[in-house]
């Protein structure tokens, strides 16, 4: 998959994420992002970036710590990297309409050659986030239907997480950039726009400081 599939389900004159462009192959490390998105039915879509896109999965329950749980993750159409900053509201009626937070953001490590997993349907890696660390897995399923069905799940480390306390999505339900919760985000958008926008411009740029330099450098790379 390069962009066409995502490009074809969005008109760019009406939804503000980005159009974005096929970016080159960059040394350094591989970025992914969590985005908690408020579309009809409520997901995370889960983004990791390989061969200048960010392969994506729409997980409903969103990741967790927890060992043995394994989270629903259904292939999506490869998206730009420029859509890992993307945090707004999508116009009703369109693709996805709804709002969209960055909910972790971070870099990733595959411990397999991620190509080869990606065909193979199992990939396995280290996450370095703001939420989310230590390992994880995703494993495609016996195919079913047209979707791509994988599961998320954790892999067992010092990160994994054994108690029943509060899952982290609700434990931790605010944007790494904003720090708004998605309700947040969809109220400012209706009651005032503009000021939502330049206040979460002026927030994501005080942010950029406690930010991973690995992420430092993918931000600063974007058009
Ligand atoms: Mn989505």
């Amino acid at each position: 998959m390069a962009l066409e599939a995502y490009r074809q389900k969005r008109n760019f004159r009406i939804t503000p994420e980005p159009a974005g462009r096929l970016a080159k192959k960059k040394a350094g490390r591989l970025s992914f992002v969590v985005q908690k998105h408020a579309a009809s039915h409520l997901h995370y879509d889960f983004r990791l970036e390989l061969g200048g896109v960010l392969l994506s999965w729409s997980v409903p329950k969103g990741p967790t710590l927890t060992v043995n749980e394994r989270r629903l993750a259904v292939r999506t159409e490869d998206h730009p990297l420029d859509y890992a900053s993307f945090e707004g509201t999508i116009p009703k009626g369109e693709y996805g309409g709804g709002s969209v937070i960055v909910w972790d953001r971070g870099t990733w490590t595959p411990l397999e050659d991620p190509e080869r997993g990606l065909k193979k349907g199992r990939l396995s890696f280290e996450l370095d986030g703001e939420k989310l660390h230590g390992r994880f897995h995703l494993v495609r399923m016996a195919p079913r239907d047209k979707r791509e069905n994988w599961l998320l799940f954790k892999g067992d480390d010092e990160e994994a997480s054994k108690a029943n306390g509060k899952a982290l999505v609700d434990a931790r339900p605010e944007s790494v950039l904003s720090g708004r919760t998605i309700e947040e985000i969809g109220d400012a958008k209706q009651s005032s726009p503009r000021k939502m926008q330049s206040a979460k411009k002026k927030k994501s740029i005080a942010g950029t400081d406690e930010r991973p330099s690995g992420v430092l450098d993918a931000v600063k790379a974007l058009p």
